[in-house]
C-alpha cells in the first residue's frame, strides 16, 4: 500500500476537513408540466406530476 512521504501541514489538514460541513443550496430544474421550479428526481410540489403523469393528487 502507498504511504505518504510527508505529513500534511496543520493548514492543509484543516483545509481538507473544512470541505465537509459546508452546506449547499439545492439544485432546481423547471417542471415540464407547469414550469414551476422543482428539484430533479422529485415529484413537482406545484402540480404533483412526475415522469409525465399525475403521481401525487393535488387539490
Ligand atoms: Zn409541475
Amino acid at each position: 500500500m502507498a504511504v505518504p512521504k510527508r505529513r500534511k501541514t496543520r493548514s492543509k489538514a484543516r483545509m481538507r476537513r473544512a470541505q465537509n460541513w459546508r452546506l449547499e443550496a439545492p439544485t432546481f430544474a423547471s417542471c415540464p408540466q407547469c414550469h414551476h421550479p422543482k428539484q430533479p428526481h422529485r415529484v413537482c410540489p406545484n402540480c404533483g406530476y412526475y415522469a409525465g403523469r399525475q403521481a401525487v393528487p393535488t387539490e
